[in-house]
């Protein structure tokens, strides 16, 4: 049995003022792709794993990824679905296709960048089973469930079961072939936004909804079930969360239960009104907090979720209002150059962040002496959001600012890089657990790697793409009928 690998995947924030290009996007071809991803935790290692599990070959085509950001252009869109599409074709004959797509894709032309993907590969390879993963912020529509065999979504957020998740899809797809099961999928789309701030798996209201999914999996007929939180900052026709069954043979079977599940999250509607602080409050909060590191999650300025990673309005604050030990990273490659010209124990003064747009804060003026320069790479070895392994920001260099008493550490590194891992801060010389607040830029996905180092967790409402709430008027496609909207 032969089952190709195939990937492509990108986050695309409408609201963000930078398109996702071509040259944005690390590529894995070929036997290398095995080799890079073995090592992740990412639903890719559990295909590989799958292939020895199940005892099927793999064939390797492309998976291509970049760090979110605003909509991928139309040239690197068909690029690597034209690629993936003539590796799939030239292949030696195929049993099957695992396709790992994130779900919340907008490419130029294409809103429902990932359904288009999903109807392409179907187009092009007929009948062959195609099993598809999905990050839990997938915005699924029904052109993708009607193109695939197979939908599984991960089940945690911070994302820390992607592994699982590809085991899941591949053992599902090897029974498929080898004509044990006979995958049917139902999906429903319950009209309500489901605001990022209720998407972490580990509490309500999310927690219980996912275990109903969890407990579901385990009922006569059931092969599958995925709760996917969706992903407010695309603006696409299905734009909200998703309940997606897959029964064995039984369709009827499948839609009944994504309907109660999906009742199941309409009976909640009501308690989905975040309530958060903006960055004035939260820095006050933190600053009164007898609990130390407390972590600010700066939802505004999400890396992670396709924001800038220069939004300055968390920093203005803790400047403003005299914080002390507090660690801010704010990517400004101009700023890093200008810290290496200088050197180590180099004064400097620099205009940091806010550079992108007019949407991430002010420009401000900060000087401090240089304390660390560092090349930017790290890597992780633990299980965190996104699963993995190496990173670079780039040439990193971080500023002590301030006078005794209101001392900071300023981090600006040359990429821009989520913070996925508390390595981004350590391998340039800063000890977390002696801060008393990070600023994380990020809004569920970071706690994995924060909550162990932190006391307290605390929700910034500040503004940027990723805003935590944005008004209906800014969307054009998504469903007006949402019921945060109505
Ligand atoms: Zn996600």
């Amino acid at each position: 049995m032969r089952i190709a690998v195939a990937g492509i995947i990108h986050e695309s924030n409408s609201f963000y003022s930078q398109p996702t290009e071509l040259s944005d996007f690390s590529v894995h071809e070929g036997p290398e792709l095995i080799d890079y991803y073995r090592q992740t935790f990412h639903e890719i290692a559990g295909y590989i794993a799958g292939a020895e599990q199940f005892d099927f070959e793999l064939y390797p085509t492309l998976a291509a990824g970049a760090t979110p950001a605003g909509p991928v252009t139309a040239e690197a869109f068909e690029h690597f679905v034209g690629k993936i599409i003539e590796q799939l074709k030239a292949a030696p004959k195929l049993d099957g296709i695992l396709l790992a797509l994130h779900g919340a894709m907008v490419a130029e032309g294409f809103p429902q960048a990932d359904g288009e993907v999903a109807r392409r590969v179907r187009a092009a390879m007929g009948d062959l089973p195609i099993a598809i993963t999905h990050d839990y912020h997938a915005n699924v529509p029904q052109q993708l469930i009607d193109a695939a065999d197979i939908l599984i979504i991960y089940k945690t957020n911070p994302h820390i079961d992607q592994p699982e998740r590809g085991l899941q899809a591949a053992e599902i797809l090897a029974r498929q072939i080898r004509g044990e099961v006979k995958p049917k999928m139902a999906l429903v789309k319950p009209e309500v936004l489901f605001n990022i701030y209720f998407h972490n798996t580990s509490v309500a209201p999310m927690q219980s909804l996912m275990q109903a999914a969890i407990d579901l999996e385990s009922a006569e007929g059931i092969l599958g079930c995925s709760v996917a939180g969706g992903y407010q900052y695309a603006d696409v026709p299905y734009m909200g969360p998703s309940i997606v069954v897959i029964a064995d043979g039984d369709e009827a079977l499948a839609q009944r239960e994504a309907e109660r599940l999906g009742e199941a999250m309409w009976a909640i509607r009501e308690q989905l009104k975040p309530v958060v602080p903006n960055p004035a409050e939260a820095v006050r909060l933190a600053m009164e907090s007898e609990e130390a590191p407390v972590c600010l999650l700066d939802f505004g300025d999400n890396i992670g979720g396709g924001s800038s990673g220069d939004s300055t309005f968390v920093l203005e604050q803790l400047l403003k209002q005299g914080a002390d030990g507090w660690v801010v990273s704010i990517w400004d490659a101009e700023s890093a150059q200008a810290c290496f010209a200088a050197g180590i124990g180099g004064q400097v003064a620099l205009n940091v962040g806010g550079k992108t747009d007019d949407m991430h804060g002010p420009v401000l003026d900060v000087s401090g002496r240089v304390r660390t320069l560092h090349d930017g790479s790290y890597e992780e070895h633990e299980r965190r959001h996104g699963g993995g392994r190496y990173f670079s920001q780039g040439p990193t260099a971080v500023i002590e600012v301030g006078a005794e008493g209101h001392k900071g550490l300023l981090l600006v590194n040359s990429e821009r890089a989520y913070p996925n891992s508390i390595h981004q801060i350590t391998c340039a010389g800063i000890q977390p657990e002696q801060q008393k607040i990070l600023v994380a830029k990020g809004a569920v996905a970071p706690r994995a790697a924060y909550e162990p180092v932190c006391a307290r967790l605390i929700e910034v409402a500040s503004g940027g793409a990723t805003a935590i709430d944005r008004s209906s008027d800014e969307y054009q496609l998504a469903r007006k009928t949402l019921y945060e909207w109505r």
